[in-house]
Parts: structure tokens; sequence; C-alpha cells
């Protein structure tokens, strides 16, 4: 690094190097920012793609850069990787790495993203009880999965259902134990729960849900997981997926306001002056939910990370697309735009079954949330219908004669026209 140049010029450090930060990083360059910008990543990696590492049984081929390493030194942002940013010293204005490195930094974005939560059952130290989030766990939990099975996944979310899905494509056992009435539960609500549950079994998965893991037994190894009522499940692999913990401890020790996550306005300041936050990491106020929430979606990371970079070189900016997820179990991609609330009217299209489906949640007479499996048409038609905010019938959305992108185009047309202020008919 340029000594000169660091004290020269404005210097904006990135503490953590995943989509959020990188794409922060790209966003500053492309708004026209020529100081020092540095991204510091833990990992020892050029910064990776996530989402693969819970599809791929092949954990090399699930390892993929998020850009070639000659793209930061084309666009003048230093690469710091394989060090943990320690502490922001803000008195001083600069960051502290582990090791005692120390980087000056007129601004910080802080976009550490989460980790995965423990739950401190007991035997959660035992060889072979993973968690899935970095290339590391991967590389771990796929080891496992070509030594054997059975695999046992406790927690039914996107990250346990897509290494259940891998791990049955190698002829692997599997066993998922949810805590809740079902997996998914708590992003898709019931009925779209109840879809890939079904998608699961059908698959070979024993899916057991309303029970917990009182404690995982082995010699070394894990063994078996030992369910609440004392059921017993063999076990050669556990991953374990309960939720996240979003790493906000660095803004909490400045005095930066953390709540459920850094708490961000919608440029991504923080209420210290020194700092920023975007992606996982994050407390916002999506403008399209209203609602102060962190959202755990690569698309939503990319370009919150955009926006904030951008906020952060002088150009105000602020994310205010749909939010978006994909996930991608037994070759069928689920894919979902909004975000759903407990209170909403969920709908199905006529038709649905585990392997093809379009849901539809609808707020106040309006579209919430569409996800579907294996309808990337219908999704992205609906998309454009809730990008309306045009009031619409939920019956012509089940309908499955309804041509969904004829609608959002009738819907799309001027406010005032009927079709804005009454629920849209076929
Ligand atoms: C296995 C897996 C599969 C996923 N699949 C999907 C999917 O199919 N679709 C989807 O929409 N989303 C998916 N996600 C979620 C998606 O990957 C995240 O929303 C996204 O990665 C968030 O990006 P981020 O940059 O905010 O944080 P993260 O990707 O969590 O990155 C944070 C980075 O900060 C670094 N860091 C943390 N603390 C420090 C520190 N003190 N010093 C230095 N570095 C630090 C970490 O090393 C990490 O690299 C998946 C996530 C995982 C783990």
């Amino acid at each position: 690094m340029n000594e000169r140049a660091i004290v020269s010029k404005t210097h904006h450090v990135i503490v953590g190097g995943s989509i959020a930060g990188v794409s922060a990083a790209m966003a500053m360059r492309q708004s026209g920012f020529d100081g020092m910008v540095t991204v510091v990543d833990a990992e020892p990696l050029l910064p990776y793609e996530k989402p693969p590492l819970s599809k791929k049984a092949d954990p090399e081929q699930a390892v993929r850069p998020i850009l070639p390493e000659e793209h930061y030194r084309e666009h003048g942002i230093d690469l710091v990787i394989g060090l943990r940013v320690h502490r922001l010293d803000d008195e001083h204005r600069r960051v502290v790495l582990a090791g005692g490195g120390e980087l000056p930094a007129d601004r910080v974005l802080l976009t550490t993203g989460v980790s995965a939560r423990r739950l401190g059952t007991p035997g959660e130290q035992l060889d072979n009880v993973h968690t899935l989030r970095t290339a590391a766990d991967a590389r771990r939990v796929f080891a496992g999965l070509h030594r054997g099975g059975p695999l046992v996944v406790v927690g039914g979310g996107f990250i346990g259902l897509e290494a259940a899905a891998v791990a049955r494509t190698m002829g692997i056992d599997v066993t998922v134990v949810e805590a809740t009435a079902l997996p998914l539960l708590g992003p898709l609500g019931p009925a779209v729960a109840r879809l890939m549950t079904r998608l699961h079994r059908d698959n070979g998965v024993r899916v057991i849900s309303g029970r917990t893991v009182e404690r995982y037994a082995g010699h070394g190894s894990v063994e078996e997981v030992v369910l609440a009522g004392g059921e017993r499940l063999p076990a050669a692999t556990v991953v374990v997926g309960v939720g996240v913990v979003p790493s906000d401890q660095l803004a909490a020790a400045v005095g930066a306001t953390v709540h459920g996550g850094v708490v961000v306005d919608e440029y991504g300041r923080t209420d210290h002056p020194w700092l920023w936050a975007a992606g996982d990491v994050a407390s916002q106020i999506h403008p399209r939910t209203g609602v102060r929430e962190r959202i755990e979606h690569w698309d939503v990371a990319m370009r919150h990370g955009a926006a904030v970079g951008a906020s952060m070189a002088g150009r105000p900016t602020i994310n205010d697309a749909a939010p978006y997820f994909w996930s991608d179990q037994y070759g069928k991609s689920l894919q979902m735009f909004g975000r759903e609330r407990g209170s909403d009217q969920v709908v199905v299209r006529e038709g649905a079954t585990p392997e093809r489906f379009v849901a539809f949640w609808l707020r106040a007479g309006r579209l919430a949330a569409v996800a579907g499996l294996d309808e990337p048409k219908a999704v992205r038609a609906a998309k454009a219908i809730l990008d309306t905010d045009a009031a619409v019938a939920p019956e012509v959305l089940t309908d499955p004669s309804t041509d969904l992108r004829a609608l959002a185009r009738r819907l799309a047309r001027p406010a005032g026209s009927p079709a804005q202020s009454q629920p849209a008919k076929t």
C-alpha cells in the first residue's frame, strides 16, 4: 500500500469482503470516488459467492470468486484478506486489525454480514457437527457426505434444506428436524411451506417437525442425534441451520445503535458519523416494505451495498428494488420477490404441485410478494404486477388462464386509469 497516498487521499475502509462490501467498493469507483478504497476480510480467499456453497456436492466447484483478482487492481481497490478487523478506533479514525496492524480511515463501511447461530446443545463440539456459512464449512460438510450417510439436518431453513437436497441426490439417507410445525414456515408461511415439505418427502427425506434436539452423542465424532423425548437418529454428519447472528459487535463497541443488526438510515448511515453499514448486517427500513428489518438475500446485499457505496462516494442512492431471493433444491429453483407477513392473504395458483407452483401474498388488496417453484416466467410477470402497486383480485392471480404479463402491462397504465383504482379482472 502506498503510504503517501494514505496521508493525502480520502480513504474508505470496507470491513467485510463479500457481496455487499465488493458491490460497495465497485459502486464507489463507478460514482467517481478517486480516494483510496480498501476491503478487509477475515477469510483467506478472494471474495467469493456464498449461495453455491449449499447447492453443490463438489465444494471446489462451489467456491466461485465474485470478481477476478485483476478487477480489483484495475479499479484501484486494495484487498486485505485473511485478516480480521479487531477494533474500530473512532477517536483516531483507525481500523485496527488482528495482529496490531492499522488502517487510517476517513469513512468505514461495515459489511460484516452474519454468523451461524449456535444453540449450545450438548455435544455440539463433536466432529462432523457443522454449520454451513463459509467455503471451509462447505468443504467439511461435503467431505463428510462423500464418506457416506446418514445426514441429519437440524433446522428446516433454506441452507439446511439445500444441503438435504444435495445429499439425497448423492443417495444419502437424510432426516430434517424442525422445531416449528413445518420447515420454511417462517420465511414462506404454511401454504408454501407445506408444498416445499412435500417436495422433500417425495424425494425421500424424513421430515420430523415440532421437535427439538436434546443432544448430540458420539465418541469424538457424532454418531447420533438425540431428540427431546428420547428418539435417537443415527448420524454420520449433522448440519445445524438454526438461524444467524448479525456480526454487529464492531459497531456496538463504538456506540453506534445496534438493534438486531446495525441500525442504518435509507442511505446506509449509522448514527455514528464515521460509520456506515450495508448488506445482511444492516437493519434498514426497506422502502418496499416500510418495516425495519435485516434481509438475508444475496441480491439485496448486492443492491444495498452498491447503493450505500454510491452514497458514501457523494451520490446519495436508495435501493428500492423489490427484495429478491432464490433457492435451488432437487434441480428446481424457488424464486421469491417481496416479503411475506403472517397477516397477508396467501393464495396459490390453481394446479399447484410440490414440483411446480406459484403463490401470491396480498396485503390491503395489493400484491406484496410472489414465489414460484420452477415458474420463472410467472414469477417475473408477477413481479411486474407487484411493481405497479395496483389493486388486484386474488382470483385473477390464481386463475391459470390469466396472462400475468398482459395483466402487468394493463396495471402499469398511468395513475388514474380504472385499472389502478379497481381490483383488476381478467
Ligand atoms: C450457504 C449459503 C447459501 C446461501 N444461498 C442463498 C441463495 O440461494 N439465495 C440468496 O438470496 N441468498 C443466499 N444466501 C445468503 C447470501 O449469501 C447473503 O445474503 C449474502 O452473502 C450477504 O452478503 P454480505 O456481504 O452482507 O455478508 P456475508 O456474505 O455474510 O459476508 C460478510 C463478510 O464479512 C467478513 N467479516 C465479518 N466480520 C469481520 C471482521 N471483524 N473483520 C474482517 N472481516 C469480517 C466475513 O468473513 C464475511 O466474508 C446464502 C448464504 C449462505 C451462507
